[in-house]
């Protein structure tokens, strides 16, 4: 038999020409082990999905227990199945009141989907504003509020009626116009390297959708699930979206995603024409179990909010003259070296000795750091000596 890597290089279709093509054979809590048994510290989380760290006994329990139950019953929305109701209910609960109506979705771009469709259908606009440096997903709608030319320009035509607005910029608000549908956002920006706006922004921002009876959704797809400090970042800004969309953590490591709005906007894709949204797979049982699981882990551990003293943890290791900025809210940073080779070289150094990190999609010199928000002081004092002794052996 060929080795296995060799056999993915062959039968995987492949994403880049430049794959990591690390092997893994088990994970449990913030540790991948390769083949041989080599230990690796997971500093990236899978991008954001395994904030309770991988394995937890407690999801692994719910996922065979709904497993033996019953798995794939009927497409999303007819059938009354037992984990996807206790799981919205749970979530309305932790959520503002007007945020009660949940809709199951298998990953975060579909999300971004029935979100953008949602919007046009219940103002009846069709004009929308996304971020430049945004990332919403990969597929055409979330392609087009995309704020990256270069992902983007190989398959136009896509979307029409879309504007983009400077993240943090109050001037560009002025954009927002009483024919705009809605704004989509990332509450903080992820793939543009870790970006926190400003809180008066945000709240100017709120006020003019409002002016404008523009919708505002926030994408908390990689901010949420207590990444950043609270269950979503938009709680520490004193604002609230119309539609609020989840998924990579939400699933507990199996695939899930959400948007959730109100009762009135959401029934909107439910008559004239009915069916505004159809997913066969969205908020399958298992993954509606695993990902509730999750969540009563979250919230018993208090994961969220010892998230902000473990970001600051990494904040007061992480000191280098190397290292010309650290940007981050929780257990969501950014590590800005002064070019993609020297951020480049620092990770496969980093991963040579056992510490997975990764770049950012649109900051190629930006180290992303996001362990599972379950790891432990000790595990951050030897991620940072790593990180630093790859610095200092790399960086001259
Ligand atoms: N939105 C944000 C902010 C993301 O970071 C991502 C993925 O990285 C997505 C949407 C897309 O999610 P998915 O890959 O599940 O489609």
């Amino acid at each position: 038999m060929q080795p296995l890597r060799q056999t993915f290089l062959r039968y995987n279709a492949q994403t880049s020409d430049t794959p990591l093509l690390l092997e893994f054979s088990r994970a449990e809590g913030v540790f991948l082990y390769d083949s041989q048994g080599k230990q690796y510290l997971d500093l990236i989380s899978g991008i954001g999905v395994s904030n309770v760290g991988h394995g937890h006994p407690r999801v692994v329990a719910a996922v065979r227990e709904q497993a033996g139950r019953f798995m794939h019953l009927m497409v999303y929305g007819e059938f009354v199945q037992a984990p996807q109701v206790r799981y919205a209910e749970k979530l309305a609960g932790l959520l503002p009141e007007k945020l009660s109506c949940v809709y199951f979705t298998n990953s975060g771009a579909e999300s971004v989907e029935g979100a953008l469709k949602l919007a046009k259908r219940s103002t009846g606009r069709n004009e929308i504003i996304a971020c430049r440096n945004s990332y919403h997903g990969s597929t055409q709608g979330a392609l087009s509020v995309m704020g990256n030319e270069e992902y983007k320009q190989a398959y136009r035509p896509l979307l029409p009626g879309i504007q983009f607005i400077r993240f943090n910029r109050h001037k560009d608000l002025s954009l927002i116009r009483p024919e705009t549908a809605c704004v989509i956002l990332e509450t903080i920006q992820g793939e543009a390297g870790i970006r926190v706006p400003e809180k008066e922004y945000l709240k100017a921002l709120r006020a003019r959708c409002h002016e404008t009876g523009t919708l505002l959704i926030l994408d908390e797809i990689q901010t949420g699930m207590g990444r950043t400090g609270s269950l979503f970042a938009f709680e520490q800004y004193g604002i609230e979206p119309d539609i609020l969309l989840t998924a990579k953590a939400l699933g507990g490591g199996m695939p899930l995603g959400a948007f959730i709005a109100s009762p009135a906007i959401m029934q909107h894709l439910s008559y004239d024409p009915p069916l505004g949204h159809i997913t066969t797979f969205g908020g399958h049982p298992v993954c509606c179990a695993a990902g509730l699981a999750a969540l009563e882990v979250l919230l018993e551990e208090d994961l969220a909010a010892k998230a902000n003293e473990k970001g600051g943890l990494f904040r007061k290791l992480l000191q280098h003259p190397a290292i010309r900025e650290f940007r981050g809210a929780g257990l969501l940073m950014a590590l800005e070296f002064e070019s993609f080779e020297q951020n480049k070289a620092v990770i496969d150094r980093c991963i040579e000795k056992g510490v997975i990190t990764d770049w950012f999609l649109h900051d190629s010199r930006s180290m992303r750091l996001a362990p599972p928000l379950t790891i432990r002081e000790e595990q951050i004092r030897d991620a940072c000596s790593v990180i630093l002794e790859s610095i200092e052996e790399v960086i001259n």
